[in-house]
C-alpha cells in the first residue's frame, strides 16, 4: 500500500514554527515509506483564506525542503462535500438547529450553573416542520450538527498509542454554518476519504477531534486511517505559537538568515527521543526518524537554540558547500575568507561584513589622544608571513614599549583597523588583511 499524507493548513496567515512541525512530520512519513505527500489548502473560510497567504505557505515549505506531490484546495471540492452533505442528511446523522449563538451560551451558562457538562441538548433532533416553518418565516437561518453516536470510539495512535474518545461526552460538532459554509470538520473528512489519505499526523489539539471524525469517516461508509498525534512546539512560557504573533513565522526567520535545516531540524526533532543534531538532508533524517520518537511531554522551543544549533551549522560548512552561495553575495574567489572566519558566524550571511571589512574602504578613527599610540603601532607592526599568531606577537610588544594594556591598547587599534567599535576578532582578521593594507589603516 502507498502511503498519502497530507498537510492542510488554512492560508489565513503565514505559516509558524509550530505549523513547522507537523508539515515536517509528516514530510517525514512519506520519505521514509515512500509515500506521496499532499499540501492541501483548507480554505472553505472564503473569507479570510487569502491567495497571498498559500503563495507565502507554499515558499515557506519549498524553503524548509518539502516538495509536495500533490496541491489541493478545498475551496474547489465544493460538490464532493455537498454530496456528502446531502448523504448524511438523508441517513438522519446531520440535523438542522436554529438556536443563535446568544441563546447556545445561555443554555451553556444554565448547564454549567446546575453542575452538569455543557452539551448541546439536541433541541434540533425533535424540532417538527412546523417548528422549522415558524423559525424560517422569523428569518431564522439553520446550522447543521453531525448526530454522534455517544459512544467509545477507540484508535491506535502512531504517536500516543491506543486512545479513547468518548463521543457521548461531546456536543454533536456544527459541520455547516448558517450561511450554508462549512466548517472544518466536514471537508477534511471527505477530502481525507476522496485523496486516499492513509495517515493522518497533526497536532494533538486534534485528538478529541478524531473522536467525532471517525464517526464521520464510518458513517460515510469510508476506510478509517490511521492517526498521529504529535506535542505541540511551545515557546519558552509553554504557550503555543500564533499566526498573530509573527516573530517565529517560517517567512521571518527566512529573513532573520537562519539555515532552512536548521529551523527544520529543531522544528522535527524538539520534544522527541532524537537529539537536535546536523543530518546531511532531511532525506537521511527520515530514514532513522519515526513519528513515535515524539515524546509525550511538551515540546518547548528555545531560540537560544535555535541560535546555537544553526552557528554550529555554520562552523562545520565547509568551502566547496557553500561556494555557490557566497558567489550569490557577491564573493568570489572567498575560499580564504571562509576558511578563516566561518567559525566565527553566527549565521552565514555575516560573511558579508567580514568581507566589506577586509575589502574596504574603511574610515580609519583615529582619537587625537591615541595618534601617537598608533604610530607607535605602525611601526611595531610585525613582518609577514602572518598567522593568527602575529596578533599576540604585535600587541604583546605594544604593550611592553608603551605601557597600554586592556581596552585603551585595543579599541584604538579596532578603531584604526576596521573604522568600529565593535567587531570580529582582530586576531583572525589581520592575516586576512595583510601588512600593507594595515600600515594604510594606521597611517
Ligand atoms: N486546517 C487544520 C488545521 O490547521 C488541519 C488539521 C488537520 O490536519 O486535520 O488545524
Amino acid at each position: 500500500m502507498t502511503t498519502v499524507v497530507r498537510f492542510a493548513p488554512s492560508p489565513t496567515g503565514n505559516i509558524h514554527l509550530g505549523n513547522a512541525r507537523p508539515a515536517l512530520m509528516n514530510w517525514m512519513f512519506a520519505l521514509k515509506t515512500g509515500g506521496q505527500f499532499i499540501l492541501r489548502f483548507d480554505d472553505t473560510d472564503l473569507e479570510r483564506s487569502k491567495q497571498e497567504y498559500a503563495d507565502a505557505i507554499e515558499v515557506d515549505l519549498a524553503w524548509l525542503g518539502i516538495k509536495p506531490h500533490r496541491l489541493e484546495r478545498q475551496s474547489e471540492r465544493k460538490s464532493a462535500h455537498d454530496a456528502a452533505r446531502d448523504k448524511l442528511i438523508a441517513d438522519g446523522r446531520l440535523y438542522p438547529c436554529y438556536e443563535t449563538a446568544d441563546e447556545l451560551d445561555r443554555r451553556r451558562k444554565r448547564a454549567r450553573a446546575m453542575g452538569k457538562p455543557p452539551i448541546y441538548d439536541r433541541a434540533g433532533l425533535s424540532l417538527t416542520d412546523e417548528d422549522k416553518a415558524k423559525f424560517e418565516a422569523e428569518g431564522r437561518k439553520p446550522h447543521w450538527r453531525f448526530k454522534l453516536e455517544g459512544k467509545e470510539v477507540l484508535f491506535s495512535d502512531v504517536v500516543r498509542g491506543e486512545q479513547k474518545v468518548n463521543t457521548d461526552t461531546m456536543s454533536d460538532p456544527v459541520l455547516i454554518r448558517e450561511d450554508g459554509s462549512y466548517l472544518y470538520t466536514l471537508p477534511s473528512v471527505v477530502d481525507d476519504i476522496d485523496m486516499g489519505v492513509t495517515h493522518v499526523i497533526r497536532g494533538e489539539d486534534h485528538v478529541t477531534n478524531t473522536g467525532a471524525q471517525i464517526e464521520l469517516f464510518e458513517t460515510l461508509g469510508a476506510n478509517v486511517p490511521s492517526f498521529g498525534h504529535h506535542n505541540l512546539l511551545t515557546d519558552a512560557s509553554g504557550e503555543g505559537f500564533s499566526k498573530r504573533k509573527g516573530s517565529m513565522s517560517i517567512t521571518h526567520l527566512r529573513e532573520e538568515g537562519y539555515e532552512a535545516m536548521a529551523v527544520a531540524l529543531i522544528a522535527i526533532l524538539t520534544g522527541t527521543s532524537q537529539p537536535v543534531a546536523p543530518h546531511a538532508s532531511l532525506e537521511e533524517l527520515a530514514q532513522s526518524f519515526d513519528v513515535s520518537m515524539v515524546s509525550r511531554s511538551s515540546a518547548r522551543f528555545d531560540p537560544s537554540e535555535l541560535d546555537a544549533f544553526n552557528a554550529r551549522m555554520v562552523h562545520a560548512m565547509p568551502f566547496d558547500a557553500v561556494k555557490d552561495r557566497l558567489a550569490e553575495l557577491g564573493i568570489e574567489d572567498g575560499e580564504a575568507l571562509w576558511n578563516t572566519v566561518h567559525e566565527n558566524l553566527a549565521k552565514f550571511d555575516e560573511i558579508k561584513q567580514w568581507q566589506e571589512l577586509v575589502q574596504g574602504p574603511v574610515q580609519s578613527i583615529v582619537a587625537e589622544e591615541d595618534r601617537e599610540f598608533i604610530d607607535a603601532a605602525k611601526e611595531y607592526l610585525p613582518a609577514e608571513p602572518w598567522d593568527e599568531n602575529t596578533w599576540g606577537m604585535w600587541t604583546d610588544q605594544l604593550k611592553a614599549e608603551t605601557g597600554r594594556k586592556g581596552k585603551g591598547l585595543f579599541m584604538p587599534l579596532r578603531l584604526a583597523l576596521s573604522g568600529q567599535s565593535h567587531g570580529p576578532e582582530l586576531k583572525t582578521l589581520l592575516p586576512l588583511l595583510g601588512r600593507k593594507a594595515c600600515l594604510d589603516r594606521l597611517a
